[in-house]
């Protein structure tokens, strides 16, 4: 943990003009531009700036780096240089002189920015010959004392700043949920509460009792009284060997109370495998990292929809309509998830400072659905993805038959085609905040230009 003290001095030493002509220490301008046209690349001037945190192809390095993505579509795109900062001076350096480079070589600087590298996609947090600014090596963890929130964020210029309720609050509101649209953020201190032991696990109900399943998360979810301390996934699985159905869940309480009443129309069905337990959340999160193992090629999507046990049966049904094709392909895992989205949460976060998902005076109880599929073969890509788009094209359409559908679509989740229809379903309001939150924290938008991958405004 920093000492307090350090945040206090960071936000007297950030500069007080956002977007204006900044210069890290000990490089301008013109010594960038001489540096970019004498060693003739922006990773070459990159390397000249920031020596062994640079590295190319063949490098231990950088084939680490590439290899420590999440899922194997991301692997196979090939930057020319991997940038490992070790520091937020790193990045900001980095910053500027890919942006920089980009005015003395148009079009050759773009890059990728890079934390866990868990998003599925090809192209989100990687860039095929760019640079890629693998933040890997920043690992702050800040627990604030006033419990107060905060950003610390590289601009396109390359200067550092906070962004918090007070400070920058434009950009600490776009942030939430604006993905690499504004900076790099270095930093994040975050409002944290302490967690005890707490009830949970993993729970298999028997798939004969589907129509109580769906009718028990309908009214958990569309309870009134939401009780704030129930979280849970459920589960559709695919078995294709056996094109055999199954429902789980992801279920937790984060009481020490066994079998709380908010569960109960799920605990008691009939159970076929459970590990429901008091126990921690680092045990909690072993178990369900088990389930999400890496190595593989992957594809997430996502829709949000109102609360509906119909909907969800409808869900089940093109679900099973569109499994047949896949039985061919080898080594592949298909499961829908859906998770509530109660209305309380969009009220909480308008109560603390909003977010730019367009949800803050959202009424209503939704919950949100991701289709996951993991495969091995390349050669497979075109069919699972086409499939996909088929349960996805036709679960739209119920939930407009059923009028339980929702715009929102939730940038974690969301497939590589559907990452327009992120600024649509943010509603017009929220879009025409960040696009101005966009144009004066980087005027030149290179945010938007030379960082392509990912969800971007549609400036
Ligand atoms: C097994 C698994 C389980 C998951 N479970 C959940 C879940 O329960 N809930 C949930 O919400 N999501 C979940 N996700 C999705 C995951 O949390 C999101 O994809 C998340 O964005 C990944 O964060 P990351 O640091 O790995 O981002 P990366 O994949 O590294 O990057 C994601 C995007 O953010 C940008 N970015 C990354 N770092 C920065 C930065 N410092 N500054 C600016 N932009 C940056 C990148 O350019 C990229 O466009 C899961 C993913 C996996 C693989």
């Amino acid at each position: 943990m920093r000492p307090s003290h350090f945040l206090l001095t960071s936000l007297a030493m950030v500069a007080a003009v956002p977007g204006g002509e900044w210069h890290p220490p000990n490089l301008t301008t013109e010594s960038a531009k001489d540096l970019l046209l004498e060693t003739g690349t922006c990773c070459a001037a990159l390397s000249q700036a920031l020596g062994a945190m640079v590295s190319y192809p063949g490098q231990h390095s950088f084939e680490s780096s590439v290899a420590s993505y999440w899922s194997v579509l991301e692997r196979e795109l090939s930057p020319s240089c991997v940038v490992t900062p070790n520091e937020k001076s790193d990045v900001s350096r980095a910053v500027f002189i890919l942006r920089i480079g980009d005015e003395v070589f148009p079009g050759q600087c773009n890059f990728a920015v890079r934390s866990g590298g868990h998003t599925p996609f090809a192209g989100s947090a990687n860039i095929e010959s760019g640079t890629t600014i693998d933040l890997t090596k920043l690992r702050p963890i800040d627990v604030s004392a006033d419990r107060t929130s905060n950003f610390e964020v590289v601009l396109a210029s390359g200067e550092i700043v906070n962004a918090n309720a007070t400070s920058h609050p434009d950009l600490w509101r776009a942030l939430k949920g604006g993905s690499n649209n504004f900076g790099i953020v270095t930093s994040l201190t975050m409002r944290t509460f302490p967690q005890g032991d707490f009830w949970g696990g993993f729970l298999v109900i028997d798939i004969a009792a589907i129509e109580q399943q769906f009718a028990a998360f309908e009214a958990l979810l569309g309870n009134p009284d939401y009780d704030p301390y129930a979280s849970l996934i459920f589960t559709l699985f695919w078995d294709a060997p056996t094109d055999v159905w199954a429902t789980s869940y992801s279920m937790h309480y984060t009481k020490p109370m066994e079998n709380p009443p908010a569960f109960r129309n799920f605990t008691s069905l009939p159970q076929l495998y459970g590990t429901m337990r008091t126990s921690n959340l680092t045990d909690f999160a072993l178990e369900l990292a088990v389930t999400n193992p890496s190595d593989h090629r992957d594809l997430f999507v996502t829709a949000t929809c109102r609360n509906s046990a119909e909907m969800m049966a409808a869900i089940y049904r093109i679900s099973q309509t569109i499994v047949a094709p896949l039985r061919s392909v080898p080594n592949i895992k298909l499961s829908i998830s859906m998770q509530p989205q109660p209305a309380f949460l969009s009220r909480k976060s308008a109560s603390t400072g909003g977010n730019a998902f367009g949800l803050n005076d959202e009424d209503e109880d939704l919950f949100n659905v991701l289709l996951t599929i993991t495969w091995d073969r390349a050669e497979d890509d075109a069919l699972v993805y086409r499939q996909a788009r088929s349960l996805l094209d036709q679960l739209e359409a119920a939930a407009r038959d059923l009028g339980v559908d929702h715009p929102y679509i939730y940038l974690n989740y969301a497939g590589p085609w559907q990452l327009d229809a992120i600024v649509a379903g943010y509603g017009a309001e929220s879009v025409e905040r960040l696009r101005e939150t966009s144009r004066k924290y980087d005027p030149r938008g290179v945010f938007q230009r030379q960082v392509p991958g990912g969800f971007k405004l549609g400036i």
